[in-house]
Protein backbone atom coordinates (compact mmCIF):
# COMPACT_ATOMS: atom_id res chain seq x y z
CA UNK A 1 0.00 0.00 0.00
CA UNK A 2 1.10 3.40 -0.76
CA UNK A 3 2.51 5.43 2.55
CA UNK A 4 5.11 8.19 2.68
CA UNK A 5 7.74 8.18 1.24
CA UNK A 6 10.77 10.62 1.42
CA UNK A 7 13.79 10.13 -1.41
CA UNK A 8 17.42 11.74 -1.04
CA UNK A 9 16.49 14.76 1.32
CA UNK A 10 19.51 16.28 0.77
CA UNK A 11 21.54 19.40 1.62
CA UNK A 12 19.36 21.77 4.15
CA UNK A 13 20.35 25.17 4.21
CA UNK A 14 20.95 27.19 8.11
CA UNK A 15 19.57 29.95 6.44
CA UNK A 16 20.16 32.17 10.12
CA UNK A 17 24.23 31.74 8.96
CA UNK A 18 26.54 32.35 6.21
CA UNK A 19 27.39 28.26 6.38
CA UNK A 20 25.68 25.84 4.86
CA UNK A 21 25.19 23.14 7.04
CA UNK A 22 23.77 19.59 5.76
CA UNK A 23 21.42 18.74 8.32
CA UNK A 24 20.34 15.49 6.23
CA UNK A 25 22.30 13.36 3.60
CA UNK A 26 21.18 11.27 1.51
CA UNK A 27 17.88 10.17 4.25
CA UNK A 28 15.69 7.73 2.31
CA UNK A 29 12.95 6.31 4.33
CA UNK A 30 9.78 4.72 3.27
CA UNK A 31 7.10 4.43 6.45
CA UNK A 32 3.98 1.95 4.69
CA UNK A 33 0.37 3.01 6.49
CA UNK A 34 -0.03 1.71 9.75
CA UNK A 35 3.62 1.55 10.63
CA UNK A 36 5.02 3.25 13.51
CA UNK A 37 8.97 3.59 12.49
CA UNK A 38 11.39 4.76 15.08
CA UNK A 39 13.80 7.73 14.23
CA UNK A 40 17.01 7.24 16.96
CA UNK A 41 20.01 9.16 17.53
CA UNK A 42 21.47 11.72 19.60
CA UNK A 43 20.40 15.37 19.93
CA UNK A 44 22.22 17.33 16.27
CA UNK A 45 21.55 13.58 14.41
CA UNK A 46 19.15 15.59 12.32
CA UNK A 47 16.01 13.63 13.77
CA UNK A 48 14.30 16.71 13.92
CA UNK A 49 14.63 18.31 11.49
CA UNK A 50 13.60 15.11 9.48
CA UNK A 51 10.13 15.57 11.29
CA UNK A 52 10.09 19.45 10.32
CA UNK A 53 10.27 18.63 6.69
CA UNK A 54 8.13 15.45 6.62
CA UNK A 55 5.68 17.82 8.22
CA UNK A 56 6.34 20.93 5.87
CA UNK A 57 7.76 23.11 8.81
CA UNK A 58 11.12 22.98 6.21
CA UNK A 59 11.80 23.22 3.26
CA UNK A 60 14.64 20.79 1.77
CA UNK A 61 16.97 22.51 -0.32
CA UNK A 62 17.44 19.07 -2.33
CA UNK A 63 14.82 15.69 -2.45
CA UNK A 64 11.05 15.28 -1.70
CA UNK A 65 8.39 14.44 0.79
CA UNK A 66 5.48 12.22 -1.13
CA UNK A 67 2.32 11.03 1.01
CA UNK A 68 0.62 8.51 -0.89
CA UNK A 69 2.56 8.83 -3.78
CA UNK A 70 2.33 12.17 -4.48
CA UNK A 71 4.52 15.25 -3.77
CA UNK A 72 3.34 17.41 -0.72
CA UNK A 73 6.94 18.65 -0.10
CA UNK A 74 9.99 19.50 -2.33
CA UNK A 75 13.11 21.13 -2.60
CA UNK A 76 13.45 25.03 -4.74
CA UNK A 77 11.82 23.79 -7.83
CA UNK A 78 8.62 22.68 -6.66
CA UNK A 79 6.01 24.33 -4.54
CA UNK A 80 6.07 23.01 -0.66
CA UNK A 81 2.47 22.16 0.23
CA UNK A 82 2.24 22.89 3.58
CA UNK A 83 0.52 20.18 5.42
CA UNK A 84 -1.31 21.30 7.73
CA UNK A 85 -3.88 18.94 7.36
CA UNK A 86 -2.01 15.95 6.45
CA UNK A 87 0.56 15.70 8.77
CA UNK A 88 0.26 16.31 12.13
CA UNK A 89 3.40 16.75 14.67
CA UNK A 90 3.37 16.36 18.79
CA UNK A 91 6.02 18.23 19.91
CA UNK A 92 8.22 17.25 22.90
CA UNK A 93 6.50 19.99 25.43
CA UNK A 94 2.48 20.55 26.19
CA UNK A 95 3.61 23.26 28.45
CA UNK A 96 4.78 25.69 25.01
CA UNK A 97 2.59 24.05 22.56
CA UNK A 98 -0.63 24.82 24.13
CA UNK A 99 -2.26 28.55 24.27
CA UNK A 100 -2.32 29.20 27.84
CA UNK A 101 -5.21 31.60 27.29
CA UNK A 102 -7.28 29.40 25.06
CA UNK A 103 -9.63 26.65 26.85
CA UNK A 104 -8.63 23.38 25.55
CA UNK A 105 -11.28 22.57 23.61
CA UNK A 106 -11.26 25.18 21.41
CA UNK A 107 -7.88 24.67 20.84
CA UNK A 108 -8.72 20.86 20.00
CA UNK A 109 -11.07 22.26 17.53
CA UNK A 110 -8.85 25.07 16.15
CA UNK A 111 -6.96 23.02 13.44
CA UNK A 112 -10.71 21.28 12.20
CA UNK A 113 -12.45 24.78 12.36
CA UNK A 114 -9.72 26.62 10.40
CA UNK A 115 -10.13 24.13 7.43
CA UNK A 116 -13.90 24.05 7.64
CA UNK A 117 -13.59 20.31 8.71
CA UNK A 118 -16.37 20.84 11.02
CA UNK A 119 -18.37 23.80 13.24
CA UNK A 120 -20.52 24.49 15.82
CA UNK A 121 -21.99 21.35 17.74
CA UNK A 122 -20.47 19.26 15.50
CA UNK A 123 -17.30 20.30 16.86
CA UNK A 124 -18.29 20.34 20.61
CA UNK A 125 -19.24 17.28 20.44
CA UNK A 126 -16.28 16.02 18.89
CA UNK A 127 -13.94 17.52 20.94
CA UNK A 128 -15.88 15.49 24.13
CA UNK A 129 -15.45 12.77 22.26
CA UNK A 130 -11.43 13.43 21.63
CA UNK A 131 -11.04 14.10 25.46
CA UNK A 132 -12.50 10.88 26.22
CA UNK A 133 -10.53 8.71 23.52
CA UNK A 134 -7.39 10.28 25.19
CA UNK A 135 -8.10 9.15 28.64
CA UNK A 136 -9.67 12.65 29.42
CA UNK A 137 -13.27 14.13 30.62
CA UNK A 138 -15.29 15.64 27.68
CA UNK A 139 -16.31 18.48 29.83
CA UNK A 140 -12.62 19.33 31.00
CA UNK A 141 -12.80 21.15 27.58
CA UNK A 142 -14.41 24.49 29.11
CA UNK A 143 -10.30 24.43 31.52
CA UNK A 144 -7.70 26.07 31.00
CA UNK A 145 -4.11 24.45 30.04
CA UNK A 146 -2.46 25.66 33.38
CA UNK A 147 -5.29 23.36 34.88
CA UNK A 148 -3.75 20.26 34.04
CA UNK A 149 -0.75 18.08 34.89
CA UNK A 150 2.58 17.06 32.08
CA UNK A 151 0.79 14.23 30.97
CA UNK A 152 -2.65 15.67 30.57
CA UNK A 153 -1.76 18.28 28.38
CA UNK A 154 0.57 15.79 26.23
CA UNK A 155 -2.73 13.96 25.99
CA UNK A 156 -4.89 17.29 25.27
CA UNK A 157 -1.79 17.77 22.34
CA UNK A 158 -2.47 14.13 20.95
CA UNK A 159 -6.21 14.96 20.95
CA UNK A 160 -5.44 18.07 18.99
CA UNK A 161 -3.38 16.41 16.52
CA UNK A 162 -5.84 13.56 15.98
CA UNK A 163 -8.88 16.37 15.58
CA UNK A 164 -7.62 16.84 12.18
CA UNK A 165 -7.19 12.94 11.13
CA UNK A 166 -4.23 13.00 9.97
CA UNK A 167 -2.29 10.28 7.62
CA UNK A 168 0.76 10.70 9.72
CA UNK A 169 1.50 11.51 13.35
CA UNK A 170 5.09 13.12 13.75
CA UNK A 171 5.73 12.59 17.32
CA UNK A 172 9.20 14.67 18.37
CA UNK A 173 10.43 13.62 21.78
CA UNK A 174 6.81 13.38 22.71
CA UNK A 175 6.86 12.01 26.08
CA UNK A 176 10.94 12.67 26.63
CA UNK A 177 9.53 15.65 29.20
CA UNK A 178 7.16 13.44 31.49
CA UNK A 179 8.47 11.20 34.27
CA UNK A 180 9.08 7.96 33.48
CA UNK A 181 5.67 6.27 35.04
CA UNK A 182 3.46 8.95 33.21
CA UNK A 183 5.87 8.75 30.06
CA UNK A 184 4.83 4.49 30.26
CA UNK A 185 0.52 6.47 30.43
CA UNK A 186 0.95 8.40 27.62
CA UNK A 187 2.48 5.40 25.34
CA UNK A 188 0.02 2.89 26.20
CA UNK A 189 -1.90 5.27 25.22
CA UNK A 190 -0.54 5.97 21.72
CA UNK A 191 -0.55 2.25 21.55
CA UNK A 192 -4.09 1.88 22.04
CA UNK A 193 -5.17 4.53 19.65
CA UNK A 194 -2.67 3.18 17.11
CA UNK A 195 -4.61 -0.05 17.32
CA UNK A 196 -7.83 1.73 17.03
CA UNK A 197 -6.93 4.19 14.39
CA UNK A 198 -4.81 1.82 12.38
CA UNK A 199 -2.32 5.18 12.63
CA UNK A 200 1.19 6.01 10.78
CA UNK A 201 3.54 7.69 12.78
CA UNK A 202 7.36 8.78 12.82
CA UNK A 203 8.23 8.60 16.42
CA UNK A 204 11.16 10.67 17.41
CA UNK A 205 13.21 9.76 20.61
CA UNK A 206 16.44 9.56 21.72
CA UNK A 207 15.21 6.91 24.16
CA UNK A 208 15.57 3.47 23.09
CA UNK A 209 13.53 1.85 25.96
CA UNK A 210 10.56 3.92 24.66
CA UNK A 211 11.21 3.36 21.28
CA UNK A 212 11.01 -0.55 21.67
CA UNK A 213 8.15 -0.40 23.33
CA UNK A 214 5.96 1.54 20.21
CA UNK A 215 7.76 1.40 17.08
CA UNK A 216 7.65 -1.14 14.12
CA UNK A 217 11.10 -0.31 12.40
CA UNK A 218 13.69 1.66 13.52
CA UNK A 219 16.28 4.31 11.96
CA UNK A 220 19.12 4.98 13.59
CA UNK A 221 20.55 8.12 12.79
CA UNK A 222 24.31 9.79 13.21
CA UNK A 223 24.96 13.23 11.74
CA UNK A 224 22.12 13.47 9.41
CA UNK A 225 22.34 10.23 7.96
CA UNK A 226 20.75 7.20 8.21
CA UNK A 227 23.47 4.52 9.32
CA UNK A 228 21.16 1.38 10.35
CA UNK A 229 17.63 0.15 9.95
CA UNK A 230 15.84 -2.61 11.23
CA UNK A 231 12.68 -3.92 12.78
CA UNK A 232 12.74 -3.14 15.94
CA UNK A 233 12.56 -7.02 16.66
CA UNK A 234 15.75 -7.23 15.22
CA UNK A 235 17.36 -4.59 16.23
CA UNK A 236 17.09 -4.90 19.70
CA UNK A 237 18.04 -8.61 19.41
CA UNK A 238 21.20 -7.98 17.17
CA UNK A 239 22.86 -3.67 16.77
CA UNK A 240 24.84 -4.33 13.65
CA UNK A 241 26.52 -0.78 13.17
CA UNK A 242 28.85 0.25 15.64
CA UNK A 243 27.40 3.39 16.65
CA UNK A 244 24.25 1.40 17.40
CA UNK A 245 25.81 -0.98 19.46
CA UNK A 246 27.75 1.48 21.34
CA UNK A 247 23.78 3.42 21.90
CA UNK A 248 22.37 -0.03 23.20
CA UNK A 249 25.91 -0.49 25.49
CA UNK A 250 24.91 3.41 27.38
CA UNK A 251 21.61 1.91 28.22
CA UNK A 252 21.71 -0.28 30.88
CA UNK A 253 18.74 -1.97 30.81
CA UNK A 254 19.48 -3.08 27.66
CA UNK A 255 22.71 -3.99 27.39
CA UNK A 256 23.06 -7.08 25.00
CA UNK A 257 26.07 -7.92 27.02
CA UNK A 258 28.21 -8.49 23.63
CA UNK A 259 29.05 -5.16 23.14
CA UNK A 260 32.80 -4.35 23.15
CA UNK A 261 32.77 -0.84 24.59
CA UNK A 262 30.40 1.31 27.14
CA UNK A 263 29.42 4.98 27.14
CA UNK A 264 30.13 6.42 23.58
CA UNK A 265 33.35 8.32 23.45
CA UNK A 266 34.20 11.48 22.20
CA UNK A 267 31.49 14.53 21.24
CA UNK A 268 29.45 14.61 18.02
CA UNK A 269 31.31 16.44 15.83
CA UNK A 270 29.75 19.70 14.39
CA UNK A 271 27.69 19.22 11.54
CA UNK A 272 29.46 22.55 9.85
CA UNK A 273 32.79 20.59 9.54
CA UNK A 274 31.60 16.79 9.51
CA UNK A 275 34.79 14.56 9.64
CA UNK A 276 35.39 12.77 6.16
CA UNK A 277 34.55 9.11 5.09
CA UNK A 278 32.43 7.61 8.11
CA UNK A 279 31.35 10.83 10.19
CA UNK A 280 31.44 7.87 13.27
CA UNK A 281 34.92 7.40 12.53
CA UNK A 282 36.38 9.78 15.38
CA UNK A 283 34.49 7.83 18.32
CA UNK A 284 34.46 3.76 16.16
CA UNK A 285 36.94 1.59 18.07
CA UNK A 286 36.73 -0.27 14.68
CA UNK A 287 37.70 2.41 12.63
CA UNK A 288 40.35 1.64 10.07
CA UNK A 289 41.78 3.61 6.63
CA UNK A 290 38.55 2.76 4.73
CA UNK A 291 36.34 4.65 7.25
CA UNK A 292 38.35 7.43 7.26
CA UNK A 293 38.09 7.88 3.30
CA UNK A 294 34.85 6.37 2.34
CA UNK A 295 31.69 6.94 3.27
CA UNK A 296 29.67 4.10 4.03
CA UNK A 297 26.71 3.81 2.07
CA UNK A 298 23.22 2.33 3.85
CA UNK A 299 22.56 -0.68 1.87
CA UNK A 300 19.83 -3.53 2.20
CA UNK A 301 21.13 -6.76 3.56
CA UNK A 302 19.24 -9.82 2.00
CA UNK A 303 17.95 -10.66 5.68
CA UNK A 304 15.95 -6.82 5.01
CA UNK A 305 18.53 -4.92 6.87
CA UNK A 306 20.36 -1.73 6.25
CA UNK A 307 23.11 -0.88 7.57
CA UNK A 308 25.79 1.83 6.61
CA UNK A 309 29.22 0.38 8.08
CA UNK A 310 32.51 -0.75 5.98
CA UNK A 311 32.62 -3.90 8.71
CA UNK A 312 29.80 -5.09 7.12
CA UNK A 313 30.55 -4.17 3.70
CA UNK A 314 34.19 -5.01 2.50
CA UNK A 315 36.19 -4.57 5.85
CA UNK A 316 37.43 -0.95 7.49
CA UNK A 317 41.10 -1.62 5.31
CA UNK A 318 42.13 -2.46 8.86
CA UNK A 319 45.86 -5.21 8.37
CA UNK A 320 44.02 -7.05 11.64
CA UNK A 321 40.25 -8.24 11.78
CA UNK A 322 38.95 -6.66 15.15
CA UNK A 323 36.21 -9.12 15.25
CA UNK A 324 34.49 -11.63 13.86
CA UNK A 325 31.61 -9.74 11.75
CA UNK A 326 28.37 -11.99 10.84
CA UNK A 327 26.91 -12.04 7.60
FE1 LIG B 1 33.26 2.30 12.44
FE2 LIG B 1 34.28 2.21 9.97
FE3 LIG B 1 31.86 1.20 10.44
FE4 LIG B 1 32.28 3.84 10.48
S1 LIG B 1 32.47 2.49 8.71
S2 LIG B 1 31.12 2.67 11.95
S3 LIG B 1 34.30 3.97 11.38
S4 LIG B 1 33.82 0.47 11.28
MG1 LIG C 1 15.35 17.39 18.71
Amino acid sequence: RPGLLTRGLDRLTGTDSAVTVHALTDVSLDVPRGEVMGIVGESGCGKSTLGRIVSGIYAPTDGEVKLDGKPVAQGPDGNVQKLTTRVQMIHQDPFASLNPRMKVGETIAEGPRLHGLMTGEEARQRVRQLLRQVGLEGAYANRLPHQFSGGQRQRIAIARALAMEPELLVLDEAVASLDVSIQAQVLNLFMDLRRELDLTALFISHDLSVVRHVCDRVAIMYLGRVVELATAEELYARPMHPYTEALFASVPTLGTGRAAFKPIKGEIPSPIDPPPGCAFHPRCPFAGPRCRAEVPRLKPSPQGRSVACHLHDGGTGSEETPREVAA
